[in-house]
């Protein structure tokens, strides 16, 4: 891609995993001078010698704060809320480093309350600071197709959207700040329930004894269609559960989602049922299998 050297910023990347290694990579492909920083050290270094290996320069730097000395923008990917305030507000934080007039965006799934402390944080300092968790696992972030559920004021996400198209292809402005995080609170309510009523769909389909192909031809272009529908009832039918986003982030996200509905005051009966269904599920070794293994906790019934 051809980029003139006005589109280029100075950006700091926060933590290298399984979606913010590929996310880095693709703004430094974009032509942004990337400086990234992860805690272990040697996955930083791979993930910078992968992309020399491509002839893309990025550079690395050993704490949050050092990434963050000369940066234009920090972007941050981390685990959950403890994660996120080390990398942000702790002793080496990334806040500490940023000048009046620069713009932070944190891609972590963390709760509304977080979300809001680093924006308030921010905003003491000058810095204009935006809430926007992704969707889209894995591979979105390797194919650059993530959803990307923004919140924070208009002003931060105009100059983010920009950047973020680097890695997204779905890129909404929410509200104001923490109503990213509650968008992405909503949208795995939506996957558990609908991943509760496939697992028992799928048991029933099996114990009849009945043509699973079939049925998914028969109900996936009618009103019960899903993307879950459509992507895993045939991997739910034969065992399959390797497919990324594990039950234990599952678990931290539904958290957040059932202590920010408590705290507005309402009941969430299904995400919560759903919850200790993933608890059980954790605790027969699932912890690592993807969302779908909510159906291992059903027992198959007599196969007719
Ligand atoms: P991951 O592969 O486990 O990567 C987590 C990253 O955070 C690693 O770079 C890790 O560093 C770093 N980290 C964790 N705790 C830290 C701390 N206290 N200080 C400094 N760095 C720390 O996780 P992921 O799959 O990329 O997920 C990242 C976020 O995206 C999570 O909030 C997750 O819920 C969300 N998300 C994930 C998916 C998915 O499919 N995986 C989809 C949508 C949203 P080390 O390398 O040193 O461990």
């Amino acid at each position: 891609m051809e980029h003139n050297s006005s589109d280029r910023a100075n950006i700091a990347f926060l933590g290298l995993g399984v979606m913010g290694g590929p996310m880095a990579a693709h703004l430094a492909r974009a032509g942004h001078r990337v400086t990234a920083y992860n805690r272990t050290g040697e996955k930083a270094a791979g993930w910078r010698s992968a992309l020399a290996a491509e002839g893309v320069e990025a550079r690395t730097a050993a704490t949050p704060i050092d990434a963050a000395r000369d940066a234009d923008i920090v972007i941050s990917c981390v685990g959950n809320d403890e994660d996120l305030e080390q990398v942000l507000l702790g002793e080496h934080g990334a806040l500490g480093a940023m000048k009046p007039g620069t713009l932070l965006v944190d891609h972590t799934t963390v709760s509304a309350n977080m979300a809001r402390k680093v924006e308030q944080q921010a905003r003491a300092k000058g810095v204009d600071a935006l809430d926007a968790p992704v969707s889209g696992g894995q591979a979105g972030a390797e194919n650059g197709k993530l959803a990307i559920m923004c919140g924070g004021s208009l002003a931060a996400f105009e100059r983010a959207e920009p950047v973020m198209r680097a890695y997204g292809a779905r890129i909404v402005h929410v509200g104001a700040a923490g109503a990213g995080q509650t968008a992405k609170m909503a949208n795995q309510m939506c996957i558990a329930g609908v991943l509760g009523g496939l697992s028992e769909a799928i048991r029933l389909v099996q114990a009849s004894g009945i043509d699973g192909d079939k049925v998914l031809e028969a109900i996936s272009g009618g009103a019960a269609q899903s993307w879950q529908m459509e992507n895993r009832w045939q991997t739910m039918m034969s065992d399959e559960f390797d497919f990324g986003f594990a039950i234990d982030w599952m678990r931290k996200d539904l958290g957040y989602a059932l202590d920010e509905a408590r705290r507005l005051g309402l009941s969430s009966p299904v995400s919560e049922l759903v919850d200790s269904f993933y608890a059980e599920v954790q605790a027969i070794g699932g912890a690592r299998q993807d969302t779908s293994a909510l159906i291992r906790r059903l027992p198959k019934g007599i196969v007719k």
